[in-house]
């Protein structure tokens, strides 16, 4: 389904690089950011490659409902979700995005105030 090889997300995907995976499905990825942030730090990403959340959305809306639905269903699923979390689509260099595929950050387990520096 992914096809930038030189992608290092949709080498995860590939399965090319190793990841602690927390879910998978036919078309949305979830695995622990290996540089966490927060007690929980996970990335959800669209198997498709999509530089950006906002690309993701206009070309497959349904596809980036999922990813948000699912960072909630993992939330709900690790314990989390009830004392609340922080979702979050880093964009481009002023945004912060390193990695040049869409991923949804949940940063959660701790209290993170009103909003990360
Ligand atoms: O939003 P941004 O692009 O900065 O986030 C990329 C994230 O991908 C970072 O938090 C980084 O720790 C994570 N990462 C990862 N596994 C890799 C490479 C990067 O979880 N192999």
């Amino acid at each position: 389904m992914c096809v930038m090889t030189d992608c290092l997300f949709c080498r995860i995907v590939a399965g090319e690089i190793p990841a602690t995976v927390v879910s998978d499905s036919d078309d949305v990825m979830a695995f622990r950011d290996i540089n966490p942030k927060a007690p929980e730090h996970i990335l959800v990403i669209p198997k498709a490659h999509f530089d950006t959340a906002a690309a993701m959305a206009t070309v497959d809306p349904l596809l980036a409902g999922k990813v948000v639905a699912e960072a909630g269903a993992i939330a709900e699923k690790l314990g989390f979700a009830a004392d609340g979390y922080r979702l979050m689509f880093n964009t481009g260099a002023n945004g912060g995005q390193e990695v040049l595929h869409a991923h949804l950050h949940i940063l959660g387990g701790r209290p993170l105030g009103p909003m990360l520096a």
